[in-house]
């Protein structure tokens, strides 16, 4: 069922936005009767029967849907890579519950903050959007203004983690350091560029209160790094927490 975040409110009848109706009708070609899933603003979500009114596309209210809220939310801290992989990066990392995506450029990115970055965030937020609206989440991620690494670090969470493929797998293990850590509501995740983290960066890392881990023993790239964190974070928090009860 094709799910679609409206920015109104949900009520009795709810209208489309124009790439929406688009999508709806001339993509989808939904018959008048079909039923998709609307989810607003505030994450209610609810099943819509689809019309057409004077041709515009409406939903007319079927059924209310449970609340659904995670209970974790994982902050992906992501160095920019090249565009394609950039992209690819942003759509699996929403599918794997990305809560907010905060783009950084450390000392070896080869891609650098530049003019067009207002552009650049429209169409980052919109893969975002379909990622989200794909593998059917409540929660749209957000796509945070890229900013440096001395301004990443200051991110707000309970638990946050830095990636680092030179960190060894026994002392610097995920498991054991979110085993041991409670009453996380909030963890954030920092993946390095291609060329990775330089010392200087891991130190001051761990200065502002970050712990460092291992991936495991092979080195990722980028992208699979960031898809490989999230999919243990979920593993951790989404996987192991339904069957033994929060955080663990
Ligand atoms: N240039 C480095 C690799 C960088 S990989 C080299 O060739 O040696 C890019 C990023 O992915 C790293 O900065 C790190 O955040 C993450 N990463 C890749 N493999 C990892 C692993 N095994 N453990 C932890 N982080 C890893």
């Amino acid at each position: 069922m094709q799910q679609y975040f409206l920015n109104q409110k949900l009520e009795e009848k709810i209208y489309f936005d124009p790439l929406q109706s688009h999508h709806i009708k001339n993509v989808m070609r939904m018959k008048k009767g079909s039923v998709i899933k609307a989810v607003d603003p505030d994450e209610h979500s609810a099943l819509y029967t689809i019309d057409y009114e004077d041709h515009q596309v409406i939903g007319k209210l079927k059924e209310m849907l449970p609340e659904e809220k995670s209970a974790i939310e994982i902050i992906l801290l992501m160095a920019l890579i090249k565009k394609d992989k950039w992209d690819f990066c942003i759509q699996k990392a929403c599918e794997c519950s990305a809560y907010t995506i905060l783009p950084f450029v450390s000392e070896r990115c080869v891609v650098q903050l530049d003019e067009k970055k207002e552009k650049k965030l429209i169409r980052w937020q919109k893969i975002a959007s379909e990622a989200c609206e794909q593998s059917k989440q409540n929660h749209l991620c957000e796509i945070k203004e890229p900013v440096f690494f001395s301004k990443a670090l200051q991110v707000d969470a309970d638990l946050k983690l830095i990636a680092y493929e030179n960190a060894d797998l026994q002392a610097h293990n995920l498991a054991a350091v979110l085993n041991n850590a409670q009453n996380v509501k909030r963890v954030a995740v920092m993946i390095g560029p291609e060329g990775g983290f330089s010392d200087h960066e891991i130190e001051s890392a761990l200065k502002s209160g970050f712990t460092c881990v291992s991936l495991g023993k092979s080195i990722l790239r980028a992208e699979t790094a960031a898809i490989s964190a999230l999919s243990m974070l979920k593993y951790h928090y989404e996987i192991l927490g339904e069957v033994y009860g929060s955080n663990k």
